[in-house]
């Protein structure tokens, strides 16, 4: 089993990056912004536990998250690997990770850190907030996920670091050939 975090900020392009390697790998991919979205807009008793959070740009509890990890681990147990983008956000959850992935008798194998300067990341969100509609891509609430970025999220990178598993690629560029860049990086 491979399981590979896409990590980086908002606007990094995970998702994009995620889906591709998904998709060339046979992975399954998990975001949890999606899975959060999804059950926002089903109107679930999650979606609307979480609903005013997500689109204040705040983090959802790690509780909620680690349930949602926990279930989507049951329901893929024989997949051949993960492709993890959007989670782990806090060092709780990084190690909630680790702790689920023992119990599948696997591990983290690699974390890919897509770097992009913060005047690009505001750039690209005011665009998808155009392109998408997203309710937390305002600019207020872009400022916040920044803020959360950098408080919780940001000193997984140390984390990472510190187990050898971290790898960063340049995340600006055209979508191909930072996918080529991430796929070098995952077989060398
Ligand atoms: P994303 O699409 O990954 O940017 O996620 C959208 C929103 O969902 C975030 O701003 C958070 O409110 C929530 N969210 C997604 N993943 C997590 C996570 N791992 N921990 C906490 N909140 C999350």
């Amino acid at each position: 089993m491979f399981n590979l975090i896409l990590f980086g900020p908002p606007g990094a392009g995970k998702g994009t990056q995620a889906i591709k390697i998904a998709g060339k790998y046979g992975w399954v991919h998990v975001s949890t912004g999606d899975i959060l979205r999804s059950e926002v807009s089903q109107g679930t008793p999650l979606g609307l536990k979480v609903k005013a959070v997500m689109e204040a740009g705040i983090l959802v509890s790690d509780e909620l998250l680690i349930e949602i990890m926990e279930s989507v681990f049951r329901k893929n147990n024989t997949a051949g690997g993960f492709v993890l983008d959007g989670f782990p956000r806090t060092l709780n959850q990084a190690k909630e990770l680790d702790r689920m992935l023992v119990k599948l008798g696997t591990i983290v194998s690699l974390v890919l850190s897509l770097d992009v300067d913060e005047e690009e990341l505001v750039k690209r969100l005011l665009k998808r907030a155009q392109e998408q509609g997203r309710k937390d891509d305002t600019e207020e609430v872009i400022k916040n996920r920044l803020v959360q970025y950098h408080q919780h999220t940001k000193p997984l990178i140390e984390y990472y670091e510190s187990e050898n598993l971290l790898k960063n690629v340049m995340g600006v560029g055209s979508i191909d050939d930072i996918f080529t860049s991430l796929c070098e990086s995952i077989i060398s």
